[in-house]
């Protein structure tokens, strides 16, 4: 985790608020703080910045009928989500997968505990259409079996499968048929419940001043130990994972491994939580050893219908610039004192009609006024400003209507539609505007900052310099 240097600033009023409201604001050692209502610039320099992506080694999975997904040396960071049903009940294994591409999956895992699943992996192969990983947790045979019906990819748990010889077998079926191996362990699966206090002592050496030392020790000595045993055997299609649920372990723990091996790296937090809590723990971590160049494919897992764990890491991925935007690109605003309109009910109704109809990435935005909106809303290709519970609708900077408050939606919606029928034409193009919105003019002589920077009174970015 980088360490932070900026200035500090104390904010708050005196006296009986302070308790609630003084409070400092930058400044190493304080915490982050959230501002309330006001917009805090305390930041002088700043030691983060988007890294390029790590080099690693590729891996290709699938076949010539679903189709080869490349993973690492360059690849796109792939998604990847798993099913949630039984991988023996084949139709409904299938329409899950099924479900799971379309909404952007690259890859989806399915679980094989028992010799059922792997029998209906024969025919489940047969009508997907998707590279397709067999995740084996207890039962080496159980991957020679998924090997036998074709699978694209297996995945094994080193906390679980500790037999020197039974992974010697499944290395050399996968090596036979051109197979790739992930190597996942997980932090539940490794624990090392014997003789507990001793061991944590132990491994905690390893990384000492580390408030999980013990376990990044734990983890890395399983990876590195099962590690050797395919190196021994020249097998080199090899993904690894190591998940664990505290986001910060997440970070480092990755951030040790991708120092160490030049496999790809499959990103997870394990056992994340509710949709709302578990995507902002994934988001966090994911995200964050993404932006330092980290990372070949991901899976946000938490618990609640996979879709959305495929739905919100391709929003990561388009957030942080590594895919390329699949439909519309909302941006609304959080609504203030200024608002004229039922803001929040708008941008629902707007996401919920518009995500399923239009494919390119066009950029909608939704504001709750015409004072901040314009700036706020700055790039958009369609965008409605309201005010005094109307809405004003504008395409690539040209107004083309002022409606009503109930006829927003539906305005919005046809002009949205018509914008993407003129780009497919070629008539328009995504990111371009014609005119400049322009909002009221501030009173005062200040604003820009241009003087100051003809004075040279503004410090370069060092971003872009090494
Ligand atoms: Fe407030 Fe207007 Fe900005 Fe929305 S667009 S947050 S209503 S200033």
């Amino acid at each position: 985790m980088i360490e932070r240097r900026d200035r500090r600033y104390t904010v708050g009023a005196e006296g009986e608020e302070a308790v609630a409201w003084d409070m400092f604001i930058g400044g190493e050692g304080n915490p982050i703080r959230r501002a309330r209502g006001e917009r805090f610039w305390c930041g002088r320099r700043y030691t983060c910045r988007m890294q390029e992506r790590r080099q690693t080694r590729q891996i290709t999975i699938g076949d010539d009928r679903v189709g080869r997904v490349t993973i690492g040396g360059g690849a796109p960071i792939r998604v990847q989500t798993m099913t949630a049903g039984y991988t023996h009940d084949i139709d409904a294994c299938v329409a899950e997968i099924e479900r799971y591409r379309a909404a952007g999956a690259d890859v989806v895992r399915v679980a094989v505990p028992e010799r059922k699943d792997t029998e209906a992996l024969k025919e489940i192969l047969k009508q997907v259409r998707v590279p397709i990983v067999a995740d084996v947790h207890f039962h080496y045979q159980r991957a020679l079996e998924a090997v036998e019906a074709g699978i694209h990819k297996i995945r094994l748990n080193p906390g679980n499968i500790n037999d020197r010889d039974q992974v010697n077998k499944v290395i050399d079926a996968c090596k036979e048929r051109r197979i790739p191996i992930r190597i996942g362990v997980n932090e539940g699966s490794i624990i090392e419940r014997k003789d507990k206090q001793r061991r944590m002592e132990e491994l905690g050496k390893y990384f000492a001043g580390h408030r999980s030392g013990h376990l990044l020790a734990l983890m890395i000595a399983k990876l590195e130990e099962y590690v050797d045993i395919f190196r021994e055997r020249d097998f080199h299609d090899i993904v690894i994972s190591a998940k664990s649920m505290d986001a910060a372990l997440v970070i480092d723990i990755y951030t040790e491994i991708a120092a160490r091996f030049d496999y790809p790296l499959h990103l997870g937090v394990t056992h994340a939580g509710t949709k709302d809590s578990g995507a902002i723990r994934s988001v966090v971590a994911l995200g964050t050893l993404i932006a330092n160049g980290i990372g070949d494919t991901v899976r946000i897992s938490y618990a609640s219908d996979h879709i959305d764990e495929v739905k919100d890491a391709l929003e990561m991925l388009y957030c942080l610039g590594k895919r390329e935007r699949k439909g519309v690109d909302l941006i609304a605003c959080p609504t203030c004192g200024r608002i004229q309109v039922d803001l929040f009910t708008l941008v629902k109704e707007v996401e919920r009609t518009l995500m399923p109809e239009i494919e390119l990435p066009i950029k909608v935005a939704v504001m709750g006024c015409i004072v901040n909106g314009p700036g706020e809303a700055e790039g958009a290709d369609v965008a409605v400003f309201a005010g005094d519970r109307r809405g004003i609708i504008y395409v690539q900077g040209e107004r083309v209507a002022n409606v009503e408050e109930g006829d927003i939606l539906p305005r919005l919606l046809k002009e949205v539609k018509e914008f993407e029928a003129r780009v497919k034409a070629g008539e328009a193009k995504l990111g371009e505007k014609r005119v400049e919105i322009l909002p009221p003019a501030p009173i005062g002589e200040l604003g820009s900052g241009h003087a100051k920077i003809a004075a040279g009174q503004v410090e370069q970015l060092t971003i872009g310099r090494s």
